[in-house]
This record gives C-alpha cells, sequence and structure tokens, in this order.
C-alpha cells in the first residue's frame, strides 16, 4: 500500500507547514507516534504545525509540546486565524492570540497564522476577511513574530494591505513565509522584495503544474522553505495516500531538480532558511 519513505540518505529536512492534528489522521487511523516514526525514517528532523482558528491554535500548541523531542523530531507550532475562520475572530479571539505571543517561547510558537485572505473558497466575507487580516498584522508587528501568509485568488487585495504596511514601517524586516505559494511569478517577487520566504509544497510536484516551478525557479534560495500542508496535497508520486510531514523530501527532490542542485544541498539550504525564517536553532 505505502510506499516506502523515499529518502535514505542523512541529510535533514524541515517541514515547515504541517497540520498533524487533522481529523483525517484518526479517520485514517494513523496515530501522532506513526507520523513522527516516518518523519525519523525520511530525515524529517524538523515540523511547525500551523493553526487556523483559537481551537487548532489550542491543539496545535498542546502537540508541539507533548511530542517535542519524539522520535528525534523538534516540534514548533503557530497561533492565528485563518482567512476561511475569520468571522469567528472577536475581541476574545484576539485576547487569546495575545497571552500566547506573550508566553510563545515556552508554547514552542516561533509564528503567527495563518493569516491572509482567501477569495478561492469565500468561506468568511471578503471584507471581514480583510479586517481580521490587519488585525493580526498589527499584532505580528506588535509581538516581532513572522507571519505565515495565506493567499489564495486574492493576491491584488493581500500585496495592497501588506504595501502599505511596508510603506508604513509596520512589516517587521522578516515578515513571514508565503505558504503554499500559488501566486505569479511577479507578485512572488514583490514579496521577496518585502522580506518574505516562499514556501513550496505538493503542488510543486503535480504534472500540470507549469508556474509554480516558474516561481521555485525565479525566487532566490535564500528564501525558499519547504512543507506539506499535511493531510492534503500529497507530492507525486504519492498522490492519493494521505500528506505527512514525511513526503516532505518528494517536494525536496523537485526544488532540486529545478534549481539544478543535489538533493542533499537543497534539504540543507531550506533547513537552514526554515530556522532562520522561525528563528530558531
Ligand atoms: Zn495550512
Amino acid at each position: 500500500m505505502r510506499e516506502p519513505v523515499y529518502y535514505s540518505g542523512s541529510a535533514r529536512f524541515f517541514d515547515t507547514h504541517a497540520h498533524i492534528y487533522d481529523r483525517k489522521f484518526d479517520a485514517e487511523n494513523v496515530t501522532t507516534e506513526d507520523i513522527l516514526l516516518r518523519c525519523k525514517a525520511s530525515g524529517v528532523t524538523s515540523v511547525l504545525i500551523p493553526a487556523d482558528n483559537e481551537s487548532t491554535s489550542r491543539t496545535a500548541v498542546e502537540m508541539a509540546n507533548r511530542y517535542n523531542g519524539f522520535e528525534g523530531v523538534t516540534l514548533y507550532a503557530s497561533c492565528g486565524v485563518h482567512p476561511h475562520e475569520a468571522k469567528t475572530y472577536t475581541e476574545d479571539t484576539e485576547k487569546y492570540l495575545r497571552s500566547c505571543l506573550e508566553t510563545r517561547e515556552e508554547l514552542r510558537i516561533v509564528a503567527l497564522g495563518e493569516i491572509g485572505l482567501d477569495y478561492y473558497y469565500d468561506l468568511s466575507e471578503r471584507s471581514v476577511q480583510r479586517d481580521v487580516f490587519e488585525k493580526q498584522l498589527i499584532l505580528a508587528y506588535e509581538y516581532n513574530v513572522p507571519i505565515i501568509l495565506h493567499e489564495r485568488d486574492a493576491t491584488g487585495d493581500c500585496l495592497d494591505i501588506l504595501r502599505r504596511f511596508y510603506k508604513d514601517g509596520r512589516l517587521r524586516s522578516l515578515p513571514g513565509v508565503c505558504h503554499c505559494c500559488s501566486c505569479s511569478k511577479e507578485a512572488a517577487s514583490e514579496l521577496v522584495k518585502m522580506g518574505f520566504y516562499i514556501g513550496f509544497d505538493g503542488p510543486l510536484t503535480f504534472k500540470n503544474n507549469k508556474k509554480t516551478p516558474e516561481v521555485a525557479l525565479n525566487t532566490p534560495w535564500d528564501r525558499i522553505v519547504i512543507e506539506t500542508d499535511s493531510p492534503y496535497l500529497t507530492p507525486e508520486p504519492n498522490r492519493g495516500l494521505i500528506n505527512e510531514p514525511c513526503h516532505v523530501p518528494y517536494v525536496c527532490k523537485k526544488l532540486a531538480e529545478i534549481k539544478g542542485v543535489t538533493i542533499d544541498e537543497a534539504a540543507q539550504i531550506t533547513y537552514d532558511n526554515g530556522r532562520r525564517l522561525y528563528g530558531v536553532n
């Protein structure tokens, strides 16, 4: 059934975006221990668990703390409210996020996210999405943390907001990462100019996707991180299987091909980039 893990060399990988608490894992009888065991087997030594609302922020923090170090895998968390969930954002949510950011070191929180705009699904009203995005950008600047940006079919409005924050000096010099980048290469290079890192995952490996490899080719090496966005977006050749951090070497392999380096070199660079992005050792 499951393909053996792809990578057996000595490089280390950092999956900078994996929702390993997702209910889909329970539904497929995959335990967190299984996930971390397979991480170890495939050289994935660091994983960031991102949140999308208050409840998953709590779960991400809880998991990162409970399982950190299991099978030698270092875990980090983020807290934040995804554009899908923008309609749930209240003053209490903001209080909660503030309390997280105040104690982020002991909670293993290294970023605020996912935050941003999603006009593809439109699960929250667009004006509400923009408002909640701006509120969280203010928090990120105030607490000096990088953001995990989620942007889908909303590049124009997203860049407008970020440009305004950038011009006003309310973005960090390292503002965060454009996760699961799906924008044009022009938009990606504007984000890079503002200091953003760009995150690539399964879609980079999809055969019909010509755009994302071009964005990767065009993005400077020191700004690229790799991710799985588990449990969805499983990379080739494992599409159809539930996605896990152990699949991140496939993304790295594709990136290495695009950039004309070895997978070990690509692993080392993206590993170092992930640590610099999130300010961890
Ligand atoms: Zn995600």
